[in-house]
């Protein structure tokens, strides 16, 4: 804080203010001083106290908190005890608050609070507080408080602090100088904030003292501070132009998402009301994207993920993931996209981020040495961080960088990510769903290639999702008719009303139109969907019944023994089951999950595995085909393959085994020519088999 001249008056005034007001917290304080130094007040108790001296506050905030220390460090409380406190105000007015964008030049030098997210730290660094330089002609020591970013020098070596008065030159020694931590962060404003497609605007933070360390990439923060400008520079030019920069008095952390949606009394009520209805899943999977044709099961999805499971921490310190991953994987043109933006819209704290990543940290976070850092290390934040506690939404997964595959699985499972470079030590929080959409790499979805070999992900990774749907796009005379008769009505009542609303005498009148958007229309406002969900989350945490523990370990058991050759299932999606019955649950507001949520998650889980997990040969689902990418009578037919190429090869005088041969011996054992080829294609490029020479093959030996 620049130290200023004391202004008596105002010095008296405040320490009549503390006096009245913060006698016993300046007490409690000064048992945990110096761990704890900082006295924060409320903005509307010093109003209270004295609306002048909060209109000081904004409009000259450095002379007032300078003066306001002097008097907090003044009273008796403090002085008795010596502290040495920081004043720092709290809960700003709503006309006091700014958005990162709207700030302009007449609010430099004012008290603001800024609300956003954290996209990157820098290292917390010492800076200097008082310097103390020795005069390299007599050796005296000479301090010169520094409150600026240049460093200041004494001018001669002065004689009030014993020096020989003369004009010198000096040494300073980092010893003797006392320093005070330091830290630059910079906010980012709210994606809720943000029409589509806008990039949003940041500032730079500057922290010192105890404000320091406590804030990590990915935290939702208002900070109020005082707004000023920091002069550019070209190498050693300084510019005329400025950028914004704060100066943190304090910080306040918004924990949960879902706090931030406001549910009055009449709210609940409806709430109430509405979980009442027997079509209410129905109800609230209309409500999801109208403009959309079909895809219902997908809109099932999304409403399931929107209300989650419940994480557990578990007494061992185990973490259990309750938020549901969902990926849509399929043909390009199938409204995928238009999906995800939709859910971002939607669900509150979501972050909708493009698998390429435009900055280093990409989708989860990254140490880097940039500009922002000044020399030093930053940590930045990406899209599954700073969607921490509410939806990640990431098109185009698949074009995901290769830094980020490897926090992925941490990121998805653990709902953390590490990030340890450089002195850089830390986990950031990565608590959000995930709502995912990725295109095959050959352009179309070929239900008969590996999801994994598709789309360019691990096996692993894509076993972390709860539910994975493949969308195709098939030509079918009855459904196009319905889908373009759908888009083309959509188009037409958008037309209407931007032709009544915009034209001077319209052919159209609002019951034609409101006709036409009927279909469109959803039968929630999104408004009420995010107020319920926020209801549910907050107040409904469902306990599965004895018979829901039944149900759903019967059909993990039975489904397991039903095909005996195959691996149909693994606890991983026992563990989506519990989960799905969990949201399924929360839709109706019920403190118990019953048998039936456990059919819906079933009858969803069902819905994927026939889609993707199915074995298109033998019938059978198979989680195989997901988790390793080969299904189980593949696995097989690749083994025997390897088996029959080396007795072959031990046949054959040159060591080898020939192509025909290969062929012709499997049709004897019953394998059609067609797949032993695509099998040898396949361990070929797995590389557990090679050719040494045109046709010829031989098994890769470890
Ligand atoms: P993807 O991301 O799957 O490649 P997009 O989300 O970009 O596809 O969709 C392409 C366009 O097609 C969008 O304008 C979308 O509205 C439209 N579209 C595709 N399928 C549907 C559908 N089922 N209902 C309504 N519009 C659709
Ligand atoms: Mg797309």
């Amino acid at each position: 804080m620049v130290r200023l001249l004391k202004d008596e008056s105002l010095v008296a005034l405040w320490q009549r203010f503390f006096e009245e007001q913060c006698r016993s917290d300046i007490e409690t304080i000064a048992l945990e001083y110096p761990e704890r130094r900082s006295l924060v007040v409320d903005y509307w108790d010093v109003d209270k106290f004295d609306p002048s001296l909060t209109e000081l506050l904004i409009n000259q905030p450095y002379k007032t908190v300078f003066n306001a220390e002097e008097a907090l460090n003044t009273i008796d409380v403090a002085a008795e005890h010596k502290l040495k406190l920081h004043f720092r105000v709290r809960n700003l007015p709503d006309t006091h608050k700014i958005i990162i964008r709207k700030i302009r030049a007449n609010h430099l030098g004012k008290f603001m609070a800024v609300e956003g997210l954290v996209k990157k730290r820098t290292e917390v660094r010492p800076k200097l507080l008082v310097a103390a330089f020795q005069c390299n002609k007599c050796g005296a020591i000479i301090r010169i408080e520094q409150d600026e970013d240049i460093l200041k020098e004494p001018s001669e070596c002065y004689e009030d602090q014993g020096g020989c008065g003369r004009v010198s030159s000096f040494k300073l020694s980092t010893n003797l100088s006392t320093f005070i931590d330091s830290q630059k962060i910079e906010i980012q404003e709210n994606p809720e904030g943000l029409r589509g497609g806008t990039q949003p605007e940041r500032i730079s933070v500057y922290l010192e003292d105890d404000l320091v360390g406590e804030i990590a990439p990915g935290d939702r923060v208002i900070v109020n501070g005082i707004l000023h400008s920091m002069q550019r520079r070209r190498g050693t030019f300084r510019l005329t132009s400025f950028d914004k920069a704060m100066e943190a008095v304090s910080i306040e952390s918004q924990e949960m998402a879902f706090e931030e949606v406001e549910v009055t009394e009449e709210d609940e009520q409806e709430i109430l009301k509405t979980s009442k209805d027997p079509d209410i899943y129905d109800k609230m999977r209309q409500s999801i994207a109208p403009t959309i044709y079909g895809m219902e099961i997908e809109k099932e999805a999304i409403v399931l993920q929107l209300f989650g499971g419940l994480s557990k921490r578990m007494p061992d310190g185990t973490y259990m993931r309750g938020d549901i991953h969902t990926l849509f994987v399929g043909d390009p043109g199938t409204a995928k996209s238009q999906m995800l933006a939709y859910m971002s819209k939607l669900a509150p704290r979501s972050v909708y981020a493009s698998g390429k990543a435009t900055t280093a940290a990409g989708l989860t976070a990254a140490a880097v040495r940039d500009e922002f850092g000044e020399g030093q290390w930053t940590l930045e934040a990406g899209a599954l961080v700073l969607a921490d506690m509410g939806v990640a939404c990431i098109d185009e997964i698949d074009k995901m960088e290769e830094t980020d595959r490897s926090s992925m699985y941490q990121a998805m499972e653990q709902q953390e990510i590490s990030v340890a470079k450089a002195g850089i030590n830390a986990t950031l929080k990565s608590r959000c769903a995930i709502l995912a959409a990725a295109n095959p790499k050959l352009g179309r979805f070929d239900e008969f290639i590996p999801i994994h070999e598709q789309i360019n992900m691990p096996p692993a990774l894509l076993s972390r999702f709860d539910l994975i749907f493949s969308i195709l796009d098939k030509p079918d005379r009855k459904t196009d008719t319905a889908l373009a008769t759908h888009i083309l009505e959509s188009h037409k009542a958008g037309e209407m009303h931007e032709n009544i609303a915009k034209s001077k005498d319209s052919l159209y009148s609002k019951e034609q139109e409101s006709v036409m958007m009927k279909h469109v229309m959803p039968i929630f406002e999104p408004e009420f969907v995010r107020k319920y969900v926020a209801y549910a989350k907050r107040n409904v945490f469902p306990v599965m019944t004895d018979e829901t523990l039944d149900v759903l370990r019967n059909y993990y058991v039975d489904f397991r023994s039903s095909s005996e050759d195959s691996v149909p299932f693994t606890p991983r999606q026992l563990e989506a089951f519990v989960r799905l019955a969990e949201a399924s649950a929360r839709i109706r507001l019920s403190q118990e999950a019953t048998i039936e949520d456990a059919k819906r998650a079933i009858a969803i889980i069902d819905q994927y595995l026939r889609r993707v997990g199915m074995d298109r040969e033998t019938g059978k689902f198979d989680i195989d085909i997901i988790a390793t990418g080969f299904s189980h009578s593949q696995h097989e037919r690749m083994r025997s393959i390897i088996d029959l190429i080396k007795r072959l090869c031990n046949e054959s005088s040159g060591g080898n085994a020939a192509r025909s041969d290969i062929i012709s011996e499997a049709e004897i054992s019953g394998m059609e020519s067609r797949k032993v080829e695509e099998a040898l294609d396949r361990l070929k490029r797995n590389g557990q088999i090679y050719e040494p020479m045109h046709g010829k093959y031989r098994v890769t030996e470890y």
